[in-house]
């Protein structure tokens, strides 16, 4: 079941140079910042009441945010939602006909467990799907 939305992904060139704005802007400090080696991403967290708006810089150029700035002037990139479980959420998804980029639930940034549909399924809307971290789910990514 999805719960809400989780956060907002805005891909921008630098961290560094955009985060005291976006700090200005919803009057809140970062509070996490996290590199994602697999996904080629830089994170930096910041909360806004009860939502979040999650900072995306590519740490290479094969990276999807290096491929998304290049064809854009950075901005809004994804909406995330957090579903209570992952794995079911995907397997109904696709059962749905919708397409997955990832088909089994990988480590994200802030303690989740991620994945992604395929904009080409959700009429070019980026989606992410999160869980949080459980001890549960901790042991079952080790198997
Ligand atoms: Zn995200």
């Amino acid at each position: 079941m999805i719960k809400k939305i989780e956060h907002l992904g805005i891909a921008v060139k630098s961290i560094a140079e955009s985060l005291p704005m976006f700090e200005a802007l919803f009057s809140s400090s970062c509070y996490k910042e996290e590199i994602v080696e697999s996904e080629g991403v830089r994170t930096a967290f910041i909360q806004v009441g009860e939502s979040k708006i999650e900072l995306l810089e590519a740490t290479n150029e094969n990276s999807p945010i290096a491929k998304f700035l290049s064809k854009s002037r950075g901005g809004f990139h994804h909406v995330a939602f957090e579903v209570d479980d992952l794995d079911a959420e995907l397997d109904r998804l696709a059962g749905e006909g919708f397409q997955l980029i990832h088909t089994t639930p990988k480590n994200g940034a802030d303690n989740k467990r991620i994945a992604f549909l395929h904009p080409r399924s959700t009429a070019g809307l980026l989606v992410e799907l999160c869980q949080e971290k459980s001890d549960e789910s901790a042991i079952s990514d080790v198997k």
